[in-house]
């Protein structure tokens, strides 16, 4: 019976660690390690500064959910891979052989882009993880209590800017609410910076020089080739001009399932000896995304993530943002029942 370790148990992770179990059963035992016990509905992050939602509506533990459908859980990180070996040494449960890797690992903050920039250390808030998020509301009160300037950034290196905008809007939003709109001077400073997450940074023989996993365009290594990768965790070249502000490509949520099926997909073809390889360049995925822009929501739906492309359009939702809100509840039911088959 083969092995397949799945670094990350978010969307790329537990796309790809059901995905295989369901192509090759009993052929493989599938085990998904991640420090985080519970899966995070990761848009819906913008709502928890506004007290509109609580960590609490958008996550839910992982495990019960990943055995049912035959995968195994361990609570825990990886510190380094050793793809010579086929090797990943964890940080409670030593090292864990593998046939096949995959790397949905996500990304991490680097806060050291910036001076002073940790919002655990001073009056910088950070919408991105649940527990600075929360963070984010208490001191959305304080503004409220007493009113001043604030200052919403994305900085050097920034990618998905869709949750910055949707942060600012809804900013705008609430203040407007609470009736202190006009004593808060909002400046928007554009453009977040993301690495690899250090599991990853500690593996060079596997990533590029930021931490991302340098794939083929069938998310497979390009020199390991049973290490795969899915999700944030995927090198993308820009294919943009660079600028002196660097700016990075947006991954969203859709292409980190679409990767999470591909890799799953060309598994099972190694596995099973069927001679194919399923490719997609990540520029060719389409995008389907939903903005939250404060009194409206957009509706963006383009048919290939970078240009040239044969179908674009944004279309503003202006009878408010239920959309984004059927979206969340979509999702989190799909993930709460493992049913990563659908869209
Ligand atoms: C505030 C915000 C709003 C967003 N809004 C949208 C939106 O509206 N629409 C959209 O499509 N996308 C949105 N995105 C982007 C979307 O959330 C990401 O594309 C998606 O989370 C990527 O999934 P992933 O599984 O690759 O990574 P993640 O969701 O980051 O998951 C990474 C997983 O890896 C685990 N992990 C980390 N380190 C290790 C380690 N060392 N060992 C093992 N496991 C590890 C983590 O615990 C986690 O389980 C938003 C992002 C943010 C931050």
């Amino acid at each position: 019976m083969k092995r397949i370790l799945v670094l990350g148990s978010n969307f790329a992770g537990v796309t790809a660690a059901i995905s295989t179990k369901r192509k090759l059963g009993n052929d493989v035992e599938v085990i998904v390690i991640s420090p985080t016990s519970h899966f995070l509905y990761v848009p819906s992050l913008i709502w928890v500064p506004f007290g509109l939602r609580k960590v609490k509506d958008i996550t839910f533990p992982v495990e019960p959910m990943l055995n049912k459908k035959g995968v195994k859980f361990i609570q825990d990180k990886g510190i380094k891979v050793m793809p010579d070996q086929k090797k990943v040494i964890t940080e409670k449960n030593g090292e864990l052989s593998y046939d096949y890797l995959i790397v949905a690992t996500g990304a991490s903050l680097n806060f050291d882009i910036l001076p002073n920039l940790n919002p655990k250390d001073n009056m910088v808030q950070c919408i991105v993880t649940p527990d600075l998020a929360e963070k984010s509301a208490i001191a959305f009160e304080e503004i409220v209590k007493n009113p001043g300037p604030v200052v919403v950034a994305a900085t050097q290196g920034a990618s998905c800017m869709g949750a910055a905008y949707e942060y600012l809007f809804n900013l705008d939003k609430y203040l407007r609410k609470r009736g202190v709109r006009k004593q808060v001077d909002i400046t928007w400073v554009t453009p977040e910076p993301f690495l690899g997450a250090e599991v990853m940074k500690n593996s060079p023989d596997l990533v590029d020089e930021k931490g991302f996993v340098v794939t083929n365009d069938g998310y497979q290594h390009i020199k390991y080739k049973n290490v795969y990768a899915a999700g944030l965790a995927v090198e993308v070249i820009t294919p943009f001009k660079k600028c002196a502000a660097p700016f990075g490509v947006p991954k969203t949520g859709f292409p980190s399932d679409v990767m999470g099926k591909i890799v799953a997909e060309n598994i099972r073809n190694d596995i099973k000896g069927t001679g194919k390889f399923k490719t997609m360049p990540f520029g060719k995925i389409p995008g389907i995304c939903i903005m939250d822009a404060g009194k409206k929501e957009v509706w963006i739906l383009i048919n290939h993530l970078f240009k040239p492309r044969q179908f674009e359009l944004m279309i503003p939702n202006v009878f408010y943002n239920f959309g984004k809100l059927i979206l969340e509840k979509y999702m989190l039911w799909k993930n709460k029942k493992g049913l990563v088959q659908l869209p």
